[in-house]
């Protein structure tokens, strides 16, 4: 629509069950097939061990570069979309195993801090399996407190996550 802006965000994908990387795969079409949203990158898909409970498969994770004018809750209802056409069951355990994860990472330089929707996400900073991928498309990004993705990707133990090739 005339005079919205289009700003950046980031999404984070994880899957971990039916064919990880055929997940993430269809993950990224269906993000490039959102309204009012250009899929401008994506990383590497990176192999890391489970966050939650240790007795369940490793984890694929993949980090995507967006243009949209979606507001972030908007943003994230079409997330939730893709995640239940893909099967995402929400009655397991927190972290447990699941078919597709899709996280907000970032919107714009936004701050939120509702249950529904936390921005920048709560995880961003402690994790490696989001910060190494967002590094490798976005290293010069600064978070909304003026912190670069860089610095953030370099001092994080990524010992355990490993970049699969392409
Ligand atoms: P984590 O958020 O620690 O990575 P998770 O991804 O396993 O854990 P989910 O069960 O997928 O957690 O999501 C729980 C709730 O988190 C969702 O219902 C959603 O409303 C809320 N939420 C808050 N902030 C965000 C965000 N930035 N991105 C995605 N979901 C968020
Ligand atoms: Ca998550
Ligand atoms: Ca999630």
């Amino acid at each position: 629509m005339a005079g919205e802006r289009f700003l950046p965000a980031y999404v984070g994908l994880g899957s971990n069950l039916d064919d990880p990387a055929g997940q993430l795969r269809r993950a990224l079409a269906s993000l490039a097939g959102l309204p009012a949203t250009r899929l401008l990158c994506a990383s590497s898909f990176y192999r890391s061990p489970p966050l939650g409970p240790a007795s369940q498969p490793d984890y694929l994770n993949a980090v995507a570069g967006l243009l949209t004018t979606l507001p972030p809750l908007e943003l994230l209802a079409a997330l939730q979309a893709i995640e239940t056409a893909q099967g995402r069951r929400r009655d397991g355990e927190r972290w447990g195993p699941r078919t597709l994860d899709l996280d907000l990472l970032l919107h714009g330089g936004a701050r939120l801090a509702s249950a529904a929707l936390t921005l920048p996400h709560p995880g961003l900073r402690e994790r490696a399996f989001v910060l190494v991928p967002l590094a490798e498309i976005a290293p010069g990004l600064r978070l909304p407190d003026g912190a670069l993705v860089a610095r953030l990707a370099g001092a994080v133990d990524a010992a355990g996550l490993q970049r699969l090739a392409a």
